[in-house]
C-alpha cells in the first residue's frame, strides 16, 4: 500500500461496481476513506412547500446507504456517515485523518454544484487535492463526438451522433478487497423519524417493493433480464402501467447510482450474445440515452431547466390554481387515467412513464397550471427522482423544453383506451369504478343516472365530476401557448 490517503465522497453513486474514483484509488494502492453525508438541505421543503425528499425516496436512500456500508464492510472497509453539510464534514475528516486527495463524481445542477463550490472553498486552505469525475451516464463526457456546449438541442440528433461516433466503455472492475479504515467515529445513519418523516406503509397494489441499494438493484436486474427473460419483449411491453415487468423499473437504482448505466449496458450485450438481439434489447439502451441526454442538457444549459419559461424561454401565463392542483395531486380530477396514476404515485412513490406523460400533459395542457408545481410534487414523491430526468421531462411535457415542437397534448380518454383497454389499471387504483364495464370506465361522466345506479357509482358523490372540459381547456391553453411562443426569443 502507498502512503496516500484518498477520501471518496459518495453522493448519487452508491455502489462499488463500475466506480471510477474507487477503482483509481485501489489502483493507486491508496488508503481509502469512504464518506457519505446526509445533507440537511435535502430534507427541507420545496419552493411550493412539499417535503423536498419525501418518504419513499428517503427510505430508499437510507436502504441504499446501509447497503453500501455493508458492501464496503464485506470488502474490508467501511462507510463514514454524517448528518451535516459535506463542506463542513469533509474538511474535518481531511484534517483529522490527514487526507491527501478527495475524489467525487461531479454533478451538473445548481444545488449540487453549490455544494461542490462550497467544498472547494472550504478545502482551499488545506493541503489536499480535489479530483472530480464524470459518471452517471452511458457515454462519458470525454467520449462524446461533440463538445458538451455543442450538444445537439434535439434528442434524435444527439442519439444519432452518439450512436454513430461515440463509444460506451466497459464498466470499471469491482474491487476484490479494500484497506481497513483508520480509527475514526463511523457514525450512525439517521432514522426516517429523525429526518422528520414517517415510515410509509407498503401498499400491496404497488408494481414492486422497491428496496434501496446496489444489492437489490443487481437482483432486480438479474430477475428482469435473466430470470424472467423480459428484455426480449421490452419494446412491446414498456408502455404498460400494471405489474412489475412491463418495464425494467431500474430507475430508482439508477437515480442513486446503485446501478450504473454502463453495467446495465454490459448486461444487455451479454444477453444479446447469449439469448437474443432484437429491437427490444436495443430499445432499453435507447431509453437510457434519454437519461444521458437530459443530463448533458442540464450541463449545457445550467439553471435554465428550472426557469418557469423553461429552456426555450416561453413566457406562458401559467396559473397557480391551488384548488385544481389539489384535485390533480390527490387524484380527484374526474378523469380516471389521471386519478389512478396520481393515486398510485401518492401511495407508492412510483408511476409508469405512460402515466407520467399523461398526468403532466393534463396539468399543463388542460389545467394550465404552473408546471413547476407538478415538477416539485414529483421531486417530493418519486422514488426514482433524478433532477435532470425530472426537470428535463417536465420542460418537455410543458412545452417549454429546448426540443418543444408546438402545442402537443395527450388526449386522456384516447390514451386510456389505447393503453388500458380493459380498464384493469384504473380499476386497480380506483375501486369505486370497479363495477363499470371496460367500455364506460374511462369516461364515467357519460354515465346516465340509471347506469350510475346500476354500477353503484354516483357522480359527484362516489367519484368526482370532471374538473374541466377536455377539449375547451385544451383550446384555451393552446391559445395562451401560441401567443407566448410568438413572444419568445428563440435561442
Ligand atoms: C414528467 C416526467 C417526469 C419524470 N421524472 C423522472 C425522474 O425523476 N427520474 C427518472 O429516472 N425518470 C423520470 N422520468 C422518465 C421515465 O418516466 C422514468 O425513467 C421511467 O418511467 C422509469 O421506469 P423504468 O425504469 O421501468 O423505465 P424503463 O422503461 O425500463 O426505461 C429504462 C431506463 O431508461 C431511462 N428512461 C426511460 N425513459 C426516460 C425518459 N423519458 N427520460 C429519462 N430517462 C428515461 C430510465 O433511467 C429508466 O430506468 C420522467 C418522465 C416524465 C414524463
Amino acid at each position: 500500500m502507498s502512503d496516500k490517503r484518498v477520501l471518496i465522497w459518495y453522493r448519487n453513486d452508491l455502489r462499488v461496481h463500475d466506480h471510477e474514483p474507487l477503482h483509481l484509488a485501489v489502483k493507486a494502492q491508496a488508503e481509502i476513506i469512504p464518506v457519505y453525508c446526509f445533507d440537511p438541505r435535502q430534507f427541507g421543503k420545496t419552493s411550493f412547500g412539499f417535503p423536498k425528499t419525501g418518504v419513499f425516496r428517503a427510505q430508499f436512500l437510507l436502504e441504499s446507504v446501509t447497503d453500501l456500508r455493508n458492501s464496503l464492510r464485506k470488502l474490508g472497509s467501511d462507510l463514514i456517515v454524517r448528518y451535516d453539510f459535506p463542506e463542513v464534514v469533509i474538511p474535518e475528516i481531511v484534517k483529522q485523518l490527514e487526507i491527501d486527495e478527495v475524489y467525487y463524481y461531479r454533478e451538473v445542477t445548481s444545488e449540487e454544484l453549490a455544494v461542490e463550490t462550497a467544498l472547494k472553498k472550504a478545502l482551499k486552505p488545506l493541503d489536499v487535492a480535489l479530483k472530480s469525475y464524470w459518471g452517471a451516464t452511458l457515454y462519458d463526457i470525454d467520449d462524446l463526438p461533440f463538445a458538451a456546449n455543442q450538444l445537439p438541442e434535439v434528442f434524435t440528433q444527439f442519439r444519432k451522433q452518439v450512436e454513430k461516433n461515440g463509444t460506451i466503455y466497459a464498466s470499471f472492475p469491482t474491487p476484490q478487497r479494500l484497506p481497513s479504515l483508520p480509527k475514526i467515529e463511523l457514525g450512525e445513519l439517521p432514522t426516517l423519524q429523525e429526518l422528520g418523516l414517517e415510515t410509509p406503509p407498503f401498499d400491496q397494489r404497488s408494481v414492486l417493493k422497491f428496496q434501496g441499494g446496489e444489492t437489490a438493484g443487481i437482483a432486480r436486474l438479474t430477475d428482469y433480464i435473466w430470470e424472467q427473460d423480459c428484455l426480449k419483449d421490452y419494446k412491446q411491453t414498456r408502455n404498460g402501467m400494471l405489474g412489475a415487468n412491463y418495464s425494467s423499473k431500474f430507475s430508482p437504482w439508477l437515480a442513486l447510482g446503485c446501478l450504473s448505466p454502463r453495467f446495465i449496458y454490459d448486461q444487455v450485450q451479454d444477453y444479446e450474445e447469449q439469448r437474443v438481439k432484437n429491437d427490444s434489447t436495443y430499445w432499453l439502451v435507447f431509453e437510457l440515452l434519454w437519461r444521458d441526454y437530459f443530463r448533458f442538457i442540464c450541463l449545457k444549459h445550467g439553471n435554465k431547466i428550472f426557469r418557469l419559461s423553461g429552456l426555450q424561454g416561453v413566457p406562458i401565463p401559467w396559473k397557480e390554481d391551488w384548488e385544481r392542483f389539489e384535485k390533480w395531486r390527490t387524484g380527484t380530477t374526474g378523469f380516471p387515467l389521471v386519478d389512478a396514476n396520481m393515486r398510485e404515485l401518492a401511495a407508492t412513490g412510483f408511476m409508469s412513464n405512460r402515466g407520467r406523460q399523461n398526468v403532466a400533459s393534463f396539468l399543463t395542457k388542460n389545467l394550465g397550471i404552473n408546471w413547476k408545481m407538478g415538477a416539485e410534487w414529483f421531486e417530493s414523491l418519486l422514488v426514482d427522482y433524478d433532477v435532470c430526468s425530472n426537470w428535463g421531462n417536465w420542460n418537455y411535457t410543458a412545452g417549454v423544453g429546448n426540443d418543444a415542437r408546438g402545442f402537443r397534448y395527450f388526449n386522456i380518454p384516447k390514451q386510456a383506451k389505447d393503453y388500458d383497454s380493459n380498464g384493469d389499471y384504473v380499476k386497480h387504483w380506483l375501486p369505486e369504478l370497479a363495477a363499470l364495464p371496460a367500455s364506460k370506465v374511462h369516461e364515467p361522466w357519460m354515465l346516465q343516472p340509471v347506469e350510475q345506479k346500476r354500477f353503484g357509482v354516483q357522480l359527484g358523490v362516489d367519484y368526482p365530476n370532471p374538473v374541466v372540459d377536455l377539449m375547451k381547456s385544451v383550446q384555451s391553453n393552446k391559445k395562451s401557448y401560441e401567443a407566448a411562443l410568438s413572444k419568445a426569443k428563440r435561442f
